[in-house]
């Protein structure tokens, strides 16, 4: 018997990392298929549901799998190394099946018009689905999906973060995790699934693997900090998608809260972004419906990733502050644990809090906020001249969005880039299983989620989550199905 079978803790059937939507999938699947689940959680009880617990609960869900395939490889664009022919009708397929299997659980599908790239091959197929109508956000769809999982006999180990993959040979039988301070060694009799989301909270590997972000907050959980990208790495999975991420979306990130806030823009129309130059340097409007999409923006005719300066600042007047509220976090971490800041109507709470700074002349705000008076005064100028013809003919934002910043006192909030997902990971084939360097699938090791999802470059709302339930029920149906291993027996 080698070392890595000499003692374990806990057994399972299959061992599912990580409970979001993409592990709770996996594992209803697993169970479903026969076998015994044992779900492992770095999170405690109170904090469960990663990202997909606080998203906008929102499913892109293809009405037609053909039509499917091409916008699939249309968003993907030059990026599409790796997609499979296998992969991308898989993708399809399941894709489809989402709305039959989440009905199935109880779902009142809800459509939402929401295509994101209307002028690509085959987008006529993009429906967005919610659990119910009813406000955008909320927890509808992550309370039925947790109530699948609970009303199955599958256990959860809270506060257990998986730390690292037991191989033997060239498969996985086991996970190492970290219980009350003490290491465990869980035996998985047919397959361990990765579904331990990204690496949003992980500023070097964000550093490291995404070009340009230097500053960048997550929306999300922070409990994402890359752990499934170490453990791939630990044994051996090639990576994939790891320059890609949803977002940089334009945010604000006060000190006192631990994550990045949404903005809140269409009620006036006085307002510009700025660089640290004082130039403005991107169509300003609310991340996801104008200029930029989930971080993509086009660009010389073609769609290409979002820069961003740091720092950044809104600047507007006093109409703008008057027009209605500028923070307004509508789905993130914040919101669903019970701590939303109640941002002020009129936004004079945060210029008291010093989160907006004012001065009655430009000049006067320029020095507050550290940019060459005669660079912002130019901008505002400009920019002023702009809005009063009606034709931006710089960032062509809308007529009907546009005027001038000319109504005293004038403010300046500071923004960050901010994110709601990474999409690197260990790469996956078709089967969900976790592909070694070498090409061949590392064995009875698969994955699920935004853990190296299948998103290479341009991402419609709505795709993480599909692509969870997509593959996560792949995931969980193979690590069932895995054979015993002879290894494993030995044990
Ligand atoms: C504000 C916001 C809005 C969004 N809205 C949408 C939307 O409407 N539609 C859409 O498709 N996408 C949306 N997204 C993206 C989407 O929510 C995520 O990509 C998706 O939910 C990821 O699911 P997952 O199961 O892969 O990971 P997660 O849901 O993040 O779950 C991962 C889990 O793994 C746990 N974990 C981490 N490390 C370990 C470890 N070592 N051991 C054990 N557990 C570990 C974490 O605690 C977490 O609970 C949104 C994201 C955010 C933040």
């Amino acid at each position: 018997m080698t070392e890595a079978l000499a003692k374990w803790d806990e057994e399972a059937d299959v061992v599912v990392i990580g409970y979001g939507f993409a592990g709770a999938t996996s594992a209803i699947t697993a169970h479903d298929a026969g076998a015994n689940v044992l779900l492992l959680e770095k999170a405690p009880e109170v904090d469960k549901g990663g990202n997909s617990r606080v998203s906008a609960n929102l499913v892109f869900w293809p009405n037609d799998i053909e039509k499917a395939k091409a916008y699939f490889l249309a968003l993907a664009g030059p990026y599409t190394d790796n997609i499979s022919a296998e992969m991308l009708q898989v993708w399809a397929q399941e894709m489809f099946a989402n709305k039959t299997w989440l009905s199935d659980l109880g779902m009142t599908p809800a459509e939402l018009p929401y295509i994101e790239f209307p002028e690509l091959a085959g987008s006529d197929c993009v429906r967005v689905l919610m659990n119910g109508e009813g406000p955008l956000g909320g927890e509808r769809l992550w309370r039925l999906i947790e109530q699948a999982v609970a009303s199955r006999p599958i256990r959860t180990l809270y506060e257990t973060p998986a730390i690292s993959l037991v191989k033997v040979g060239d498969e996985i039988v086991g996970v190492v995790a970290e219980r009350s301070g003490k290491r465990i060694r869980i035996k998985a009799n047919r397959g361990v699934v990765l579904t331990c989301g990204g690496f949003e909270n992980n500023p070097a590997m964000v550093r490291n693997y995404v070009s340009g972000l230097a500053e960048i907050y997550p929306h999300g959980t922070p409990y994402n900090t890359g752990d499934g990208v170490r453990m791939g790495l630990e044994v051996g999975a090639e990576l994939w998608h790891m320059n890609n991420i949803s977002g940089p979306l334009l945010s604000f990130k006060a000190p006192e809260i631990p994550v990045a806030q949404w903005l809140s823009l269409p009620h006036g129309k006085s307002y510009m972004f700025v660089g640290g130059d004082g130039a403005r340097f991107t169509m300003e409007g609310d991340p996801c419906l104008t200029g930029d999409f989930h971080g993509k923006v086009k660009r010389h005719g073609m769609w290409m990733q979002q820069t961003m300066p740091v720092p950044i600042y809104m600047i507007f007047d006093e109409a703008y502050r008057k027009a209605g509220r500028i923070g307004h976090a509508t789905a993130d971490w914040d919101v669903s644990h019970g701590n939303r800041y109640d941002w002020s109507d009129d936004n004079l709470r945060e210029v008291k809090k010093g989160w907006i700074q004012t001065a009655t002349t430009l000049p006067a705000l320029a020095a507050l906020i550290d940019i060459d008076p005669d660079a912002l005064e130019a901008a505002v100028t400009g920019f002023n001249i702009l809005a009063k013809s009606g034709l931006d003919t710089d960032w062509a934002r809308g007529a009907d969005t546009l005027a001038a910043l000319d109504a005293p006192p004038y403010y300046a909030m500071a923004l960050t880039p901010a994110f709601v997902n990474t999409q690197g990971g260990p790469r996956r084939d078709e089967n969900a299983q976790v592909i070694g360097a070498d090409g061949n699938p590392i064995g009875r090791l698969y994955s699920a989620g935004e853990l190296g999802s299948i998103y290479s470059f341009l991402y419609q709302g709505g795709g993480n989550i599909g692509e969870c339930f997509a593959f996560g029920r792949i995931a969980g149906r193979n690590a069932a199905g895995g054979a015993r291993s002879p290894l494993r027996e030995a044990a």
